[in-house]
């Protein structure tokens, strides 16, 4: 078993408002590792909209999902976190006044103290059928570096807003994208419906991928099966993105003594859960007249990283001082 990472605080979720956090915990002088099951950092905005527009972050008239994501990596990294990624968190546990996590893997973190942004959970995507073993070898559920798919035969599964958006940024690199979806109605919105249609994205309703082809070397070909046609329809496909959309549930984190209300995580005013050292900020975190946005998690993560630089160092002012005066 590998020695336990030692930080101060660890960050359970590297969505926007861990993100956020651990640049802050970093302008506090703590250490801080981010643990996140994603692979990627970003959480709901990389996993479902990394190209949509985001209009309500301050200080941003308009800015891509995807570009927020960097920015607020970016501002983190000043701070060198320690990015536990493609990890759950699983169990928590006190030891002589510090607590260990355990992750997947059998990795575990001993910290201080812990602040859960876990978002709406752990997101576990639909599963394709056909895609059995081939999840990794040419399927992927979401499309982190558009660049992974250049000059490739992409068929997109699905037909919500995440499939339509990522038919609309893959188009420009693939040599072909394919829509497949089985119902003949879709539940994206009808202008990205009209946009995909408009660049002449090939789309294939009331239909199901009932196969993938290919061997060692990567995927070759997807097979399609049509309501109403004897025949398959066989393409090439070097990328397969299955856009089912995502179940999300607290998962362990349920069991970790804290207060749960309707799968979020009771706080306090500091964004204390019910146990000492454990705090709770993003979409995880409840209270009276709580808003879900990345706005609030941004407050919520500078409010319980101040209090948990205090909970730490009794000595420790709760206001942090300006970060412009810090030069
Ligand atoms: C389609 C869509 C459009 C949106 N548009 C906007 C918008 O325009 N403006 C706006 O303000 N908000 C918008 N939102 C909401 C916004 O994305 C969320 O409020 C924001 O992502 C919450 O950030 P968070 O960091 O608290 O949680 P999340 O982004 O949910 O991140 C939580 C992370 O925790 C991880 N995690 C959970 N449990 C564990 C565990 N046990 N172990 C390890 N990792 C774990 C998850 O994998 C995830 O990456 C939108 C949401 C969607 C779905």
């Amino acid at each position: 078993m590998t020695a336990p990472t030692e930080v101060d605080l660890l960050i359970v979720g590297a969505g926007p408002t861990g993100l956020f956090a651990a640049y802050y915990a970093g302008f506090r002088d703590l250490t801080t590792a981010v643990v996140d099951s994603l692979p990627e950092p970003g959480g709901q905005i990389t996993a479902m909209y990394p190209e949509k527009q985001i209009y309500d972050v301050a200080g941003f008239p308009a800015v891509r999902g995807r570009d927020l994501v960097e920015a607020l990596v970016e501002q983190a990294n000043q701070w060198k976190p320690t990015y536990l990624l493609g990890r759950r968190a699983l169990a928590l546990s006190e030891v002589d006044g510090r607590f260990l996590v355990e992750l997947d893997g059998g990795a575990t973190v001993n910290a201080g103290a812990v602040l859960i942004t876990a978002g709406i959970g752990e997101f576990t995507p639909r599963p394709l059928p056909a895609g059995d073993g081939w999840l990794g070898r040419g399927m992927v559920h979401f499309v982190p570096a558009l660049d992974a798919h250049r000059d490739q035969d992409v068929i997109i599964v699905g037909g919500g807003d995440s499939a339509f958006d990522w038919a609309l940024a893959l188009h420009p690199v693939a040599t072909s994208v394919t829509l497949v979806h089985r119902r003949a109605k879709f539940r994206a919105m009808p202008a990205t419906v009209r946009q995909v249609e408009a660049l002449g994205v090939r789309i294939i309703t009331d239909a199901e991928v009932t196969a993938l082809i290919g061997d060692d070397e990567g995927l070759r070909e997807a097979r399609i099966a049509v309501k109403g046609s004897e025949e398959e329809v066989v393409l090439p496909a070097q990328a397969v993105v299955a856009a089912l959309g995502f179940t999300a549930d607290l998962g362990p984190i349920d069991s970790w003594g804290l207060e749960i209300d309707h799968r979020s995580i009771s706080v306090d005013s500091t964004m204390r859960t019910a146990r000492d050292r454990v705090y709770a900020a993003g979409d995880v975190a409840a209270y009276p007249g709580k808003v879900k946005l990345i706005a609030t998690g941004f407050g919520e993560a500078a409010t319980a990283v101040n209090n948990i630089a205090v909970a730490l160092n009794p000595d420790a002012h709760l206001f942090p001082g300006h970060s412009s005066a810090a030069e």
